[in-house]
């Protein structure tokens, strides 16, 4: 009897505390849906003041993310679906844009789908082109994370097997998702057992104005970058690492994307707009600005911190339509735009850049923070 009371007693501490942790941190996990075979998949909703982030354990998607604008009234400002279906169908068809998720365990390209490790060849899924993209078919933006509410967040975990996708190594990841004082926070962390490959990054496409309110030309946009990585017509960097003088790439100074989008320059040319990975003056050292987004109408400003050493500029050229996304709406071309904080695509092929190799022993560990305000 006393046995059983004291196990009631502890549940019920246990249970308290529970609460407790979600409370201080505004932080509400519901069911969100359920995968074709059953799994259960939730939804956390992070709430700091007008400004509110939901994400979900199924491939770490942010789904929305509300940003008040200079009167106040808030929006979502990421392109998404409405539920978890439309997220599980648009990974199905081939062609996935990727709205919002952890992509792993290799953002952007790797050129020809293989890489060479310690002497060993390791080969990828061909899903772009001749090239891998984005961690392969079963990437990290379609596995089922082990989710937890943390203080102003949700921490993310997923351990990825020997071999899935072809990548060596147990990798073991840890994503947090924090807000705090209008900034949303992304703290990715990595270990291995094996040596390997690694670079993270958030697949979002933001639109200032309201997901499904038009394109993003008119957004005004800074990148703290002088050199961009010059790239194939495959996308995927030739190692050349090139001045963004005198050329459309150059965003030192606040820019409208519109302006020089569909200029005669080989490197627009080739992704149908902007869709390059700049270097950051950073370096990839230290927490640093690495861009400011200004959406003229709201007055909505996004500032973007990072260590990481890159960032990819995707002007989303590929909308053509046929996605329908939250409400319905049709995204069109450019209606989304990705500022994807990563190491350079295709390091593994270029000595030259930042390496994204993981050893056993180390842990990898990388923050990004979107920051709004209001201007
Ligand atoms: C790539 C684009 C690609 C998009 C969606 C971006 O990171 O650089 O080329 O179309 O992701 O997959």
């Amino acid at each position: 009897m006393n046995t059983k009371r004291a196990l009631m007693a502890s549940t019920l501490w246990l249970l308290l505390c529970a609460t407790a942790v979600e409370g201080k941190s505004n932080v509400k996990k519901e069911l969100f849906g359920e995968l074709p075979d059953g799994t259960p998949i939730d939804i956390y909703t992070l709430s700091d003041g007008p400004v509110e982030a939901q994400v979900t354990n199924y491939g770490g998607y942010l789904v929305s993310l509300k940003v008040p604008d200079r009167n106040g009234k808030s929006e979502d400002v990421v392109l998404g679906f409405d539920n978890l279906d439309g997220y599980v169908n648009n990974n199905t068809h081939k062609g996935t844009a990727y709205l919002g998720p952890i992509v792993g365990r290799y953002a952007n390209r790797i050129a020809n789908g293989t890489f060479e490790l310690d002497g060993k060849k390791y080969s990828l899924a061909i899903n772009n082109g001749p090239n891998a993209l984005h961690g392969g078919l079963h990437g990290f933006h379609i596995v089922v994370w082990k989710g937890q509410v943390i203080p102003d967040g949700v921490e993310l975990t997923y351990l990825s097997k020997d071999g899935e996708e072809g990548y060596p190594g147990n990798l073991s990841v840890v994503v947090r998702y924090t807000l705090n004082k209008g900034a949303l926070k992304i703290d990715y962390s990595a270990t291995t057992d094996k040596d390997t490959i690694l670079n993270l990054t958030n697949h979002s496409y933001f639109n200032l104005k309201g997901a499904g309110k038009g394109d993003i030309l008119n957004h005004n946009l800074r990148l703290h970058a002088s050199q961009f990585t010059w790239a194939d017509s495959t996308l995927v960097p030739t190692g050349e690492l090139k001045s963004v003088e005198g050329t459309p790439l150059d965003f030192r100074k606040s820019t409208r994307i519109g302006e020089r989008i569909d200029s005669d320059y080989e490197q627009l040319r080739v992704a149908g707009g902007y869709d390059q990975n700049w270097v950051l003056d950073s370096g990839g050292r230290k927490l640093a600005d690495a861009a400011e987004v200004y959406e003229p109408t709201s007055g909505r400003v996004m500032r973007v911190l990072t260590d990481q050493p890159g960032v990819q500029f995707y002007s989303g050229n590929f909308f053509d339509g046929t996605i329908k996304g939250k409400g319905g709406i049709a995204y069109q071309r450019r209606d989304g735009l990705c500022l994807e904080t990563q190491h350079f695509p295709d390091s593994p092929h270029h000595p030259n850049f930042p390496s994204t190799e993981l050893k056993p022993g180390q842990r990898f560990h990388r923050v990004t923070v979107f920051r709004f305000s209001t201007r």
